[in-house]
C-alpha cells in the first residue's frame, strides 16, 4: 500500500491542499501524525478535509490543547492565544473528531506517534542522543514521528550501534532496508528548519521505500487570513521564514 505520511498541518489549509494536489494519485491511504490544529487560521477546514480522506490520525499536543486536556500555562503567550482562538472556533463535531484520536498506533512494520515513542505527546526528538533513548520504546523496525517540524531520519549505525541522523534527500526514493529507523516527514503547515516549503513523505509499504518531499504553497494567502482573525503577528511572520 502507498501511504501519504504527513504531520503538523497546524490549521493551514492552503499548505494541506497543496500537498494533496502535489501527491495526487500517488497514495491509497494517509497517516497523519497529529497537530491537525493550532497556530493556523483553518482548524475546521483542515479537520473536515482530513475526515474526507482514507486516513489514520494520531493526537498531537496542540490537538490536546484545543481539547483543554493540557495546561496551556506552559505555552508561550502567542501559542496560548492561538489555542484559545482555536478552542472558540472549532465546531462540536470537529472537536469530537480530535477527542477520538489515539496517541500511538502500530501497523505492520510501523509505529506511529506524534512526538516520541516513549512520550507520544510531548518529547521533542531534536538530537541523536534523544533518538537513541527512544529506540527501545518501540518494537517495530520503523517509527514515524512529527512534532519538531523538522524532517530527519535517525538510524542505528551497523559499525558501532550508535544512533546517527541524516538529513532528507528530497524527491529521492530511499529503501528502508530493514534497519531500525525513526523518521520525521516534517511539517505541512509550519516548517521550522529555515525552509518555508510544506514537507511530507510518501511510503510504499510493499517495497519498503520512503521519499521525503518539499513543495511551495501560497504563504501570503494564509497570512492574510491570520491577519483577518487577529492571530499573533509572530505566528504570521514565521511562516515565510520557516522557523
Ligand atoms: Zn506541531
Amino acid at each position: 500500500m502507498r501511504i501519504l505520511v504527513i504531520s503538523d498541518i497546524h490549521a493551514n489549509l492552503t499548505a494541506f491542499e497543496a500537498v494533496l494536489q502535489h501527491s495526487q494519485g500517488e497514495w491509497d491511504f494517509v497517516w497523519c501524525l497529529g497537530d491537525v490544529v493550532g497556530y493556523g487560521p483553518d482548524p475546521n477546514e483542515c479537520v473536515e478535509r482530513l475526515k474526507e480522506l482514507p486516513q489514520l490520525c494520531l493526537a498531537g499536543n496542540h490537538d490536546w490543547a484545543a481539547l483543554n486536556r493540557l495546561d496551556v500555562s506552559t505555552f508561550n503567550p502567542d501559542a496560548r492565544r492561538a489555542v484559545e482562538w482555536t478552542q472558540a472556533t472549532l465546531t462540536p463535531a470537529n472537536t469530537r473528531f480530535l477527542e477520538a484520536l489515539p496517541v500511538t498506533f502500530v501497523i505492520g512494520d510501523y509505529t506511529l506517534v506524534h512526538a516520541s515513542p516513549r512520550e507520544p505527546i510531548w518529547e521533542y526528538i531534536l538530537e541523536e542522543s534523544i533518538a537513541e533513548l527512544n529506540f527501545p520504546h518501540f518494537e517495530t523496525p520503523y517509527c514515524f514521528v512529527g512534532h519538531t517540524h523538522q524532517p530527519i531520519i535517525y538510524s542505528i549505525a551497523a559499525a558501532d550501534g550508535k544512533t546517527q541522523s541524516s538529513k532528507p534527500q528530497y524527491d529521492e526514493p530511499r529503501a528502508l532496508n530493514g534497519k531500525r529507523q525513526i523518521i520525521n516527514p516534517g511539517s505541512i503547515g509550519q516548517p521550522r528548519d529555515q525552509n518555508p516549503k510544506a514537507a511530507y513523505g510518501i511510503l510504499d509499504t510493499a517495497s519498503g521505500i520512503f521519499e521525503h518531499r518539499r513543495i511551495p504553497y501560497n504563504i501570503k494567502a494564509v497570512q492574510r487570513r491570520m491577519y483577518d482573525y487577529q492571530l499573533p503577528e509572530r505566528l504570521i511572520t514565521r511562516l515565510e521564514h520557516g522557523i
